[in-house]
């Protein structure tokens, strides 16, 4: 049953996706010999296409881990490299090319890297194999090649020819056995030849009595033995062919099959042929598949046993998925914002221009009438700050949120509300102006409107004249107390009113007697004194008799103006309140749900891992989950060997 090896290449294709190949081996072919002794044809001839990169100088600097996927219903035959995510490549010329690129990336100074390509070939044609090309030995140094190169392809590939590997030791029948660095290196790591088969390529350049000679070897007898072989590709298969997409197989059997029929006598006795050597890899790779059932187990049950306690112990058995995660998240951030909605804390005040109490137009405006404060735009302003507010507060929730640490999403929400904002702010500030138009002509101020104008205005003076007092007792001190005050103030009076008249008055060098710095701090006491004057003077006019009646406002304007602009307020908080923050609190959490739920798993993976403890946590469970599944698998084949050898013992 040649099950066995599918499955266990399945498993393996399994244990990569979580990186676990290197603690978790199961057995491979290994593939190794010296520069030019055939080992790229013997793969070729195995496969039946060209695909390895050709050249003189040092193709392979990485690993190629080839796996051949036997597909009998399939006519088609494609490579795949699952880490590059390319897709199905049926054009072998174009695998072969991927290949070279992959190889030539290793930059020049570190000779090779121990980096696998993984390369999977899909086919009717080929067995289930898994089977690892490795640099070629050098024997020679070569000028343009580094030095210590020789020693990096041997470091290299005494990592691969460890057990539970076989390994295909590749010689050339026109290089005496005994010089096979291939045959040196296995013999170092299997000194019994248990796990070697030996390849003897290029049988057609010796004598053929010497050839069977050498496939008969007993100098160094490998348990598995030799198969010698003739896969020299024809040079016309190019032309030929169109491109790198038809089989060679065909014609590469029949040139071989030609030669060692041509001397049936002479290969009687020993194996020969590249079929007979797909035969016996199959065979020898399942055999050892199958030896390495119980091991293999073992080494995953302990991976599981860790992966558990990790589970277990750093993550308290929550499972997680990176949609279960992007859920929670959009979730917990909506729920929030419901919390806040409401509490969107604007200051419209602060967020105002400031007024210049230097400018004269400001002045103007100020004591302008009520056209004035109308057509102040209070539309756009108000749902300038409204917009702005809400933003901000989105902005302040979404760092506290878990999506904190997500760039992505932080983007993605703050365009989503700022685009929803942006929407319902054009058609908002328009409509409130168009609301409070009527009080650009002529404004009504009842009774009960009047009341409250009247008491906040007095409430305003009032605080400015305490915040008047204050201040000019501050700078009475800072003038060396109230008398001094007074004379300095006095002297400023005279010579304002004209009765002092000083040259220079205001020079640097100070006048009557006052230094320049004591004369400035003079002239604030004096605006203090003059601004307290007034403001007494408007909290009285206020609080008198005329001002109780709407009917006199043109005695009272600072109630007119506050009544006014509570009106304009009033409606603009309405109007603001139904047309921006309802909306907005009903469209943002439903554009979020939109956008988040549509997106692709790829980019919901993405998502999740970018932050680095999800990213561990998803792995764990995903290493779990996995490792589970393998050990079913595995549970399943060692019933299944059993079953097959008590079948054949009682056969
Ligand atoms: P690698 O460097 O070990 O991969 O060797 P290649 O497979 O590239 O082969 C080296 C050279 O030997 C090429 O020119 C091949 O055409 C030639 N070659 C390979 N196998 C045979 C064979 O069986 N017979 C003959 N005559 N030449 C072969």
């Amino acid at each position: 049953m040649m099950l066995l090896t599918r499955k266990m290449i399945e498993i393996r294709s399994l244990l990569q996706t979580i990186g676990q190949s290197e603690t978790l081996t199961l057995p491979s072919i290994v593939v190794v010999g010296s520069q030019s002794s055939g080992k790229s044809s013997v793969l070729e001839a195995i496969v039946g296409h060209e695909f390895l990169p050709k050249g003189s100088n040092m193709v392979t600097r990485r690993p190629i881990e080839l796996t051949l996927v036997n597909t009998p219903k399939a006519q088609a035959e494609y490579g795949e490299f699952p880490a590059l995510g390319l897709g199905k490549i049926t054009d072998f010329s174009q695998i072969q090319k991927t290949l070279s690129d992959l190889n030539l990336a290793v930059p020049e100074k570190d000779c090779v890297s121990d980096d696998p390509i993984q390369l999977r070939i899909y086919s009717p044609n080929v067995p289930d194999l898994s089977l690892i090309d490795l640099p070629g030995y050098i024997q020679v140094e070569a000028f343009d090649q580094p030095t210590e190169l020789k020693m990096k392809i041997q470091e290299l590939c005494d990592k691969y020819i460890q057990p539970p590997n076989v390994i295909l030791a590749i010689s050339a029948a026109d290089v005496d056995l005994a010089n096979s660095t291939a045959l040196r290196a296995s013999r170092r790591v299997d000194p019994r030849g248990e796990r070697t088969i030996g390849v003897v390529t290029k049988m057609d350049l010796v004598d053929p009595v010497r050839g069977a000679q050498i496939l008969a070897d007993r100098n160094y007898p490998l348990r598995l033995g030799y198969v010698g072989v003739v896969c020299k590709i024809p040079k016309d298969t190019k032309s030929l062919f169109s491109r790198g997409s038809a089989n060679i197989m065909n014609q590469l059997t029949k040139n071989e099959t030609a030669y060692f029929n041509a001397h049936p006598d002479t290969f009687g006795d020993v194996t020969t042929g590249t079929p007979n050597l797909r035969k016996k890899l199959m065979h020898v790779l399942e055999a050892t598949m199958s030896a390495s059932l119980a091991t293999t187990s073992e080494a995953i049950q302990h991976e599981l046993a860790e992966a558990t306690y990790e589970f277990k112990v750093q993550y308290n058995e929550r499972s997680l998925s990176a949609e279960s995660y992007l859920a929670e998240s959009l979730d917990a951030f909506k729920h929030s914002f419901k919390v806040a909605d409401g509490s969107v804390q604007a200051d419209p005040i602060s967020s105002l221009p400031k007024a210049d109490s230097e400018n004269p137009l400001w002045h103007l405006k100020l004591d302008a009438s009520t056209s004035t404060l109308t057509k102040l735009g209070i539309g756009r302003l108000a749902t300038t700050i409204t917009a702005q507010a809400l933003q901000e507060s989105v902005e302040g929730l979404l760092h506290t949120s878990t999506f904190a640490s997500h760039p992505f999403a932080v983007q993605a929400i703050t365009t989503a509300s700022e685009g929803i904002l942006r929407d319902l702010s054009f058609d908002t500030s328009d409509e409130l102006e168009i609301c409070v138009k009527p009080y650009k002509y002529r404004v009504e101020v009842d009774s009960g409107e009047w009341a409250r104008g009247r008491a906040n205005i007095g409430n305003v003076l009032g605080r400015e004249l305490k915040d008047c007092e204050t201040a000019n007792k501050a700078v009475e001190e800072q003038l060396g107390g109230r008398r001094k005050a007074k004379d300095v103030l006095s002297f400023i009076d005279r010579v304002r009113s004209g009765e002092l008249v000083i040259e220079g008055s205001d020079g640097v060098g100070g006048a009557g007697g006052f230094s320049a710095a004591l004369l400035a701090k003079g002239r604030e006491a004096l605006f203090l004194r003059d601004r307290a004057d007034i403001l007494r003077l408007r909290l009285a006019a206020i609080k008198s008799r005329q001002c109780s009646n709407p009917a006199n406002k043109y005695h009272c304007p600072e109630i007119f103006l506050d009544a006014v602009a509570d009106k304009l307020t009033s409606t603009a908080d309405l109007f603001l309140d139904a047309e921006l923050l309802s909306k907005f609190y009903y469209q943002f959490p439903r554009v979020l749900e939109r956008q988040f739920r549509s997106l692709d798993e790829g980019t919901v993976e993405r998502f999740a891992r970018e932050d680095p403890k999800i990213r561990r946590h998803l792995d764990v469970v995903r290493r779990k989950e996995l490792l589970e599944h393998v050990l079913k698998e595995m549970e399943g084949l060692r019933v299944l060997e059993a079953r097959e050898k008590r079948g054949i013992s009682r056969g």
